[in-house]
């Protein structure tokens, strides 16, 4: 009991880059309950970390709705186009 306790009383005096890290840790998968627990009183009380975890989560998602980049495309390119830009590459690519 009492190394859960001491435990617990770490963890809630982690540093805010510590809380950092589990923001981000968060954003890959689940955290342990205890880190979580610890990190949403954090939040509770730290603007900083808040504004930090509002931005990083955003930019995640942000990110994760970004298309795929495939190969590059000449689709949607009118054919006059198309046919300079051979002419072009044959130019300098013989
Ligand atoms: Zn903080």
């Amino acid at each position: 009991m009492k190394k859960s306790v001491n435990e617990a009383w770490r963890v809630l005096r982690m540093p805010c880059r510590e809380y950092a890290a589990l923001v981000s840790r968060e954003l890959d998968g689940p955290l342990p309950l205890l880190s979580l627990a610890a990190l949403r009183t954090h939040l509770l009380v730290c603007r900083s970390c808040r504004n930090f975890a509002r931005q990083i989560r955003f930019l995640h998602t942000a990110v994760r709705r970004l298309p795929e980049r495939g190969p590059a495309s000449d689709e949607g390119m009118p054919e006059e186009v198309r046919g300079r830009l051979r002419a072009r590459m044959n130019e300098i690519q013989p």
